[in-house]
């Protein structure tokens, strides 16, 4: 038997399969969808098992050298989902079948094995497992090898595990764990032939007289004041025995979930669901578009809904971006189905990341809750899946493969038959497009949960402050209502959207401004270690005292940071306690979740941060939100920045008053008149969508258009123009005189870690032979970009134009 492989090697030139010859005691164990060991050259690497074939056209086949998995770890389903997102990307297969599946299980593992169930162990292996639980693969295959049948029986009926220990520093994965083999009378037998001065063996054989069942060492110890030596003496004389137990490193340990019941729906709610569940019951697969603004009660739709998918025995996965993915998020869907959820996000550890996806694979779990990378939650039963904000940008990934979160949730769920629910405030404009003409189904909660008013918006015109002599980062307006929130004892919510805009270093003199040497970006000024900083590569610098250019001292930071902000707020409101939150004050694990939780727990007055805050949070306090500079992003280069703007000043100001007391909020800028400002006013986003439509038709951008972006970088400049323009030339020949072709051009960020940086934009409607083309493209530079040396990056659907 013949096995075709994908094999981990992302290039041009090894994307394809490779046959190998599947070694006789393997071939009723190899499935598809199981990873190997494969010789490739002359190295040994990993690949997938992808088909099984009886014969192959190629003469003289190497051997498969080992096979990692008992049970496929990608399901028919997420192969063919791995072919399709080839297709649709234009990535290499093995980075299609990779993203789906943990890091961990790319790294170099130790697999070993569990015994989960003593009793049923088939005698051929029981050997193996009599003094311990868990036991190397390689210890038992290397002795006998004829024994993969029958740990892959046991494995199938539950009775042993395969698990990959990853190397995760200072974390352990196994308790060691103290059984009694003996009982109480014998115990009591023991007790008395134990010689006095033996205080501490009489302890441990009292303990297990007078408590059932195992105890982790550690406990044990500690319980009986008893030691290590001890125990091994009554491990020794067969009294007590000795297993490794592993356990899954939860990152929710710590934590309580108070369990919530379903509330009472409106009748909007009432109306949004009804098509969602009936969606279920019939098993057809629709898209709806839930539209729903700020505190309408999306999440409880979405909790009830899963709770209907649960009831019919079917799995859920639940897409939140990163940003959101908050402890008040994960609380809400842990309170209701409590165990029943697996939590996927970027901050756990690799392992913690595996054990997380593993809970899915054995069917432990039937929610998932996760970032983008969840959309591949390994279910095989799946009854709805749910994307909250879906406009996210988030939900793009953008390395290879370039998928959008939200079409592979369609495919998913066309082949499960079952319901895709796209939720937002501010749907993207390709969304609500696709709404409006039906292809989704629009379903609309236009109030909030008990007809609550929608947050007054009022809009500051900066330039007018400063005429009127206010050189301070706050309005009038703002700072007395900030005052009389500090008075009242109510919370606040300062936004500093800081895309595109940063502590940036200028001479006062000539104007001259300190930029990274190796991106061609400005430097961002630290405070913390003064200090500047790229933050593209992670170049660091001494802050500079004089001007390079023209020797003058006046070298200063501008711009401002939530630093700066906090220092500010410290002068002029001295009494108001703040938190800060931004990358820096992020950075460590768990302080996300701490820093919210003090403020919801009222240990202060203001949360102050950046683009993180805007998402997600449900403080009933908050009865003010002030964003301090709401166009930053909107000069930006990029056709998305009018719909951005408009999406993070709707967000935000939906923080305040979602509970009883109404909210306000204040909205600095210097371009008040700009449409994408003004209409947060309103609350308006169906005339946002009408105004910004007209902008996309006319210009040719999405959804009239498609757009693709071709990024070419190489370290020397006349090189990477050449080769942006062979492919401008070359599309122009080869697409239809519909399509428009722009390029090349230098890319917004024109050098990044040293390599010039060149782009092609192509806008087309319909060019069926386009992913053919472009795959030419990649295969006629392949031996160059396989050496590094140029990199060519095709995204088809991009949401970032640097
Ligand atoms: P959204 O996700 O649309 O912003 P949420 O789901 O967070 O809105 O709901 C806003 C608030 O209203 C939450 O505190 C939630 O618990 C509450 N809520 C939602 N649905 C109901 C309901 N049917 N009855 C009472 N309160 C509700
Ligand atoms: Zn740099
Ligand atoms: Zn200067």
């Amino acid at each position: 038997m013949i096995a075709k492989v994908v094999v981990d090697v992302p290039s041009g030139q090894t994307d394809r399969q490779f046959d190998y010859k599947i070694p006789n005691q393997w071939v009723q164990i190899l499935e598809k969808g199981m990873r190997v060991v494969v010789p490739f050259g002359p190295r040994s690497i990993q690949g997938f098992v992808v088909e099984i074939v009886e014969s192959s056209s190629v003469e003289k086949l190497k051997e498969i050298k080992d096979i990692l998995d008992v049970t496929p770890v990608l399901t028919e389903e997420l192969l063919q989902l791995g072919n399709w997102l080839t297709e649709q990307t234009l990535a290499y297969k093995i980075s299609s079948y990779q993203v789906m599946l943990p890091a961990a299980l790319k790294t170099k593992v130790e697999k070993q094995l569990i015994c989960i169930e003593q009793k049923r162990l088939p005698r051929s292996l029981q050997p193996f497992f009599a003094t311990q639980s868990l036991v190397k693969w390689d210890d038992i295959i290397k002795s006998e090898p004829g024994l993969i049948t029958s740990i892959k029986d046991a494995v199938k009926q539950g009775i042993l595990e395969v698990q990959y220990s990853v190397k995760d520093k200072g974390k352990k994965q196994t308790h060691r764990m103290i059984d009694c083999n003996f009982s109480k009378e014998q115990l009591s037998e023991l007790l008395v032939t134990l010689p006095s001065r033996a205080e501490k063996q009489i302890a441990l054989v009292q303990y297990f007289i007078t408590n059932e069942g195992k105890v982790p060492l550690i406990r044990l110890i500690e319980l009986t004041q008893s030691s290590r030596s001890s125990i091994k003496a009554l491990v020794d004389k067969g009294v007590l025995v000795e297993t490794e137990e592993e356990f899954y490193r939860d990152p929710f340990i710590n934590e309580t979930f108070e369990q919530t019941k379903p509330l009472p729906l409106t009748n909007q709610q009432q109306q949004v669901t009804t098509p969602i569940l009936k969606s279920i019951e019939e098993k057809v697969h629709k898209t709806f578009l839930l539209h729903g603004v700020t505190g309408s009660g999306k999440t409880e739709v979405y909790l009830q809904v899963i709770e209907r998918v649960l009831a019919e025995g079917k799995e859920a996965i639940v897409l939140v971006p990163e940003i959101s993915l908050t402890p008040q998020m994960v609380d809400r869907f842990k309170g209701r189905f409590g165990s029943q959820v697996a939590v996927l996000h970027s901050g756990l550890s690799s392992g913690e990341k595996y054990d997380e996806w593993r809970k899915i694979h054995r069917k432990e779990v039937r929610v998932a809750v996760g970032a983008r990378s969840a959309i591949f939650a390994p279910f095989e039963n799946l009854g709805i899946i749910i994307i909250d904000e879906e406009h996210e940008g988030s939900y793009k990934q953008e390395e290879m493969p370039r998928y959008h979160a939200r079409d592979v949730a369609i495919f998913r769920g066309k082949h499960y038959n079952c319901p895709v629910v796209l939720g937002s405030a501010t749907p993207s404009l390709e969304t609500y497009a696709r709404a409006k003409v039906g292809r989704y189904v629009l379903l609309t909660l236009g109030e909030r949960v008990n007809q609550g008013p929608m947050p007054t918006v009022e809009v500051v015109d900066m330039r007018e402050e400063l005429r009127a002599g206010n050189r301070s980062m706050f309005s009038n307006a703002l700072f007395e209502k900030m005052k009389d929130r500090l008075e009242k004892n109510e919370q606040m919510v300062l936004l500093l959207n800081r895309r595109g805009f940063s502590t940036f270093v200028m001479c006062r003199d000539c104007g001259y401004v300190a930029t990274c040497e190796h991106c061609d970006i400005s430097f961002t000024y630290h405070k913390t270690n003064h200090s500047l900083k790229c933050h593209y590569c992670g170049h660091e610098e001494r802050m500079i005292t004089t001007c390079p250019s023209c020797s003058s001292e006046h070298v200063r930071f501008f711009g401002t940071g939530t630093q700066r902000v906090e220092e500010e707020l410290g002068k002029v409101l001295p009494e108001a306690r703040v938190i800060r939150m931004d990358v820096d004050t992020t950075r460590r694990k768990g302080s996300h979740q701490k820093l919210l939780k003090d403020f919801g727990d009222g240990k202060a007055d203001i949360l102050l941060g950046t683009q993180m805050i805007a998402k997600g949070l449900d403080f009933p306090n908050i009865t003010l939100v002030g964003v301090l500079t709401a166009d930053t992003m909107l000069h930006l280069p990029d056709f998305r920045s009018s719909e951005r703007t408009f999406q993070l000043l709707t967000q935000v100001s939906g923080r305040a008053g979602r509970h009883k007391l109404p909210g306000e909020v204040i909205v600095q800028t210097y371009t008040p008149e700009h449409y994408s400002i003004e209409l947060v006013k309103e609350h308006d986003y169906v005339h946002f969508f009408q105004r910004e439509m007209l902008i996309r038709k006319s210009s040719g951008y999405p959804p009239y258009y498609h757009i693709a972006l071709i990024n070419v970088s190489h370290q020397e400049l006349p090189k990477v123009i050449h080769v942006t323009e062979k492919i401008t030339h070359f599309l122009k020949q080869q697409l239809s005189s519909e399509a428009n072709i722009l390029g090349p051009v230098a890319s917004p960020i024109a050098r990044l870690k040293d390599r010039y940086r060149y782009q092609c934009m192509i806008k087309y409607k319909n060019e069926p032979a386009f992913g053919k083309i472009l795959r030419e493209i990649q295969q006629h530079y392949s031996r160059e970009t396989a050496q590094g040396s140029l990199q060519i990056s095709i995204d088809m659907n991009p949401q970032i134009f640097m």
